[in-house]
């Protein structure tokens, strides 16, 4: 028990704590004031409210900034104490997961798309701030079909789970690597003191990718290929740099051999044009000029 919610932090910190009831009142923290520093300093910490107010909207107001529960001073005994504590824990536990599951990739449990891009948001942020670089790895499997089609997809899917641990093994702390789809992968470097550092990244991921799978006894090799975009000084969008790592990737794996390529402008004129190519195409196709 303490008296300021400053002094909760030790306790809390040390991990011993499996729940927090907190006052409405306290001297460093009015109203719901407390309950949202928990949450963010403590985001998976249970927490009940137990105040006098009998406010109802001041007790859904708690809710939905992040309590469990909501409990009035006076009207609680042990029995019941005890069980909104068990019951805040289950469904704090049940909200955590969810919230996992919701930015990760259930196969892998690498972070999906979307927690890619709030990751790479923030790094562009970071960069603009700091002035270093930074870089979107674009990773695609060749003929990865070929898996499914000869061992079946429970194979192919375990393939990807040794890929991804492969992958992540290569990073280095703080870069992230994501299951951005399918039998792609996107990786971000970040805080690059010189562009060829991730081209060092690409080289060493492979090598891993390489290395023989046990698939069902057979031994069998996949090869990637890597598009990369720097994102130097730019102000460029996330989706612009992963659309750029992916037009990379694309070229690269035209290239016909497993490797890597960086994204220049070029290639995005070319990935336009063959866009516009396509649209005339189908527009000939449809209006009867081609017989
Ligand atoms: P490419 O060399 O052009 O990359 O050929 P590819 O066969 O790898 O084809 P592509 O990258 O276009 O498509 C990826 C394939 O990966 C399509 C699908 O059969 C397979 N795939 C996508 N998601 C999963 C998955 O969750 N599990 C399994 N086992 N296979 C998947
Ligand atoms: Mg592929």
């Amino acid at each position: 028990h303490v008296g300021r919610l400053a002094d909760a932090w030790g306790p809390i910190r040390s991990g011993f704590i499996d729940c927090a009831l907190v006052d409405l009142s306290l001297p460093d923290a009015d109203g719901l004031e407390g309950v949202d520093q928990l949450t963010e300093l403590a985001p998976e910490l249970p927490i009940i409210v137990l105040t006098g107010r009998d406010d109802l909207d001041l007790a859904i107001a708690a809710l939905h900034r992040g309590a469990q529960d909501y409990l009035l001073k006076g009207r609680v005994d042990s029995g019941l104490l005890s069980r909104a504590v068990r019951y805040a824990v289950e469904r704090k536990n049940a909200e955590v997961a969810l919230a996992h599951q919701a930015m990760h990739d259930a196969l892998t449990d690498l972070p999906n798309r979307a927690l890619f891009l709030d990751r790479l948001s923030q790094a562009l942020a970071g960069t603009r701030r700091r002035a270093s670089t930074l870089a979107v790895l674009f990773v695609d499997i060749d003929r990865f079909k070929v898996v499914n089609d000869s061992l079946g997809h429970a194979e192919g899917d375990r393939a990807l789970v040794t890929l991804s641990k492969r992958i992540a093994r290569v990073l280095r702390p703080g870069d992230t690597v994501a299951r951005f789809g399918g039998d792609e992968f996107t990786v971000l470097c970040c805080e690059l003191v010189d562009p060829s550092e991730c081209i060092a990244i690409t080289e060493r991921l492979l090598e891993v990718i390489r290395q023989p799978i046990d698939l069902n006894g057979a031994q069998v090799v996949l090869t990637a290929s890597i598009g990369i975009a720097l994102g130097s000084n730019s102000l460029a969008a996330p989706d612009e740099l992963i659309r750029n790592a992916d037009a990379a990737m694309y070229r690269a794996k035209e290239g016909g051999r497993a490797g890597w390529l960086v994204f220049d402008d070029e290639m995005h004129k070319r990935a336009v044009e063959r866009l516009e190519t396509e649209v005339q195409l189908r527009r000939s196709v449809a209006s009867g000029s081609f017989m």
